[in-house]
């Protein structure tokens, strides 16, 4: 097998990096950035984080802080509009994964625009590559996380359709990253919960993809060590530097590897949950990653057993079926320990849910990302699916 091997250029890693930021900016010759970030950012203050070092290295920046969270077509819109006529040579990413999609998906839509045609959002979606940008993005992540600082993936909704597109190609692969885990001290429980159990989510998935190849295989496994021990102590303890910190390795190395292996299954059925329900994308992850993993287990029980020793709950001794007996248990305690509700007890109506289950089910096999799934499931499965995890 031959596989592809994409990252970018330069990723700076380690607490305190974000201060080097003008100087990751200064080795690509870039001196124009337009911040792309969210509003909490802006009125918490943090995004001072990111301005101080830019000014004190006398960059000028501009800031677009209109994004979403579970970014959408009219947002990435409104923000190419933005860039229009000023000049800016590079976007900046900053927050969670919702900015640095916003901030990815306008750079693959300005190069569409500059081309001439009147391209949207939706012109780009897979199987499209979205393989050109008309801007270089750097991406500083505050969450712990999405990994999308290290992906050639965007995901943008489509507010006309509520479909969460996914976007893939070499445009909305950063440029460089800057990955500082001391801006994650003052993220809350519930999104250190959510985004946690997103990357773990990553890194499972790219392990047992049928695209799964040895480069992606270890940045996997090195992901599941570190989020397997470190994501319990980091939403108990949220000044624990080294879980923090082991978090946002772990999230990094998880984005690398789905973005050189794939997702599959779980994030294929979470799209949707997230589209029509507004459930953030960790938390719809974390609400399937039990019962998809039941579903595809003894299809790939040598790869799940695995990635159940690499986080910590089975050993070398232990058989395949034991170890991943250990897992589905892992991945259902872990929900429990970290609160992750239902979608009924989220407050999901259950006719609401249940009227829509066709329709997520096609848009998950829209995706693609099931075909990579262990067991590839039909759309009767997805429906059911989606009932076992209701209530
Ligand atoms: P997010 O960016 O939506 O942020 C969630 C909340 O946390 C926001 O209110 C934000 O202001 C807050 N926040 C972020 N950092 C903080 C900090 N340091 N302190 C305090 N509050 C903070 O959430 P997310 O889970 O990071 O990103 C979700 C998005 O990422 C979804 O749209 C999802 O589809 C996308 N995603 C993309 C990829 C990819 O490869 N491109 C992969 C996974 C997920």
């Amino acid at each position: 097998m031959i596989a592809t091997a994409v990252h970018p250029r330069l990723m700076r890693v380690g607490g305190g990096a974000v201060a080097e930021l003008a100087d990751v900016l200064k080795t690509f010759g870039l001196r124009r950035p337009l911040v792309v970030t969210d509003p909490f950012m802006v009125s918490s203050g943090l995004v001072r984080r990111c301005l101080d070092p830019l000014e004190a290295a006398g960059i000028a920046a501009d800031v677009f802080s209109d994004t979403v969270p579970e970014p959408t077509d009219t947002v990435v819109e409104a923000g190419v509009a933005r860039l229009e006529g000023r000049g800016y040579d590079c976007l900046i990413g900053f927050g969670g994964g919702s900015p640095i999609d916003t901030a990815k998906a306008m750079a693959i839509l300005a190069h569409g625009r500059a081309a001439g045609a009147g391209q949207r959002m939706r012109d780009f979606k897979v199987p499209v590559a979205a393989d050109a940008a008309g801007l270089p993005v750097i991406a500083v992540p505050t969450t712990a996380g999405t990994g999308s600082e290290a992906t050639r993936f965007t995901v943008i909704t489509d507010t006309e359709t509520d479909e969460k597109m996914l976007i893939a190609g070499l445009g909305a692969l950063p440029l460089a990253a800057i990955v500082d885990y001391q801006l994650t001290f003052s993220v809350p429980q519930r999104t250190t919960a959510d985004t946690g159990i997103d990357s773990l989510t990553h890194a499972l998935e790219a392990y047992v993809s049928k695209r799964a190849n040895p480069h992606a295989d270890s940045l996997a496994l090195s992901a599941m060590h570190l989020i397997g021990r470190h994501l319990r102590p980091a939403y108990h303890q949220p000044d624990n530097a080294m879980a923090r910190e082991a978090m946002m390795l772990g999230a990094m190395q998880a984005g690398l590897a789905f973005s050189n292996s794939s997702v599959a299954l779980v994030h294929g059925m979470s799209r949707p949950i997230g589209a029509h329900f507004h459930v953030p994308h960790g938390l719809s992850n974390a609400m399937l990653l039990p019962a998809v993993t039941e579903f595809g287990l003894n299809d790939a029980l040598p790869r799940y057993a695995e990635a159940a020793r690499a986080m910590g709950v089975a050993t070398r001794e232990d058989s395949d079926s034991l170890a991943g007996s250990r897992l589905l248990e892992e991945l259902r305690a872990l929900n429990q320990e970290l609160g992750v509700p239902t979608p009924k007890d989220y407050g999901i109506g259950d006719n609401r849910w249940e009227g829509l289950l066709p329709l997520m089910a096609k848009q998950a096999l829209a995706s693609g990302s099931p075909a990579n799934n262990p067991r590839v499931p039909t759309e009767a499965e997805i429906i059911e699916l989606y009932r076992r995890v209701y209530a």
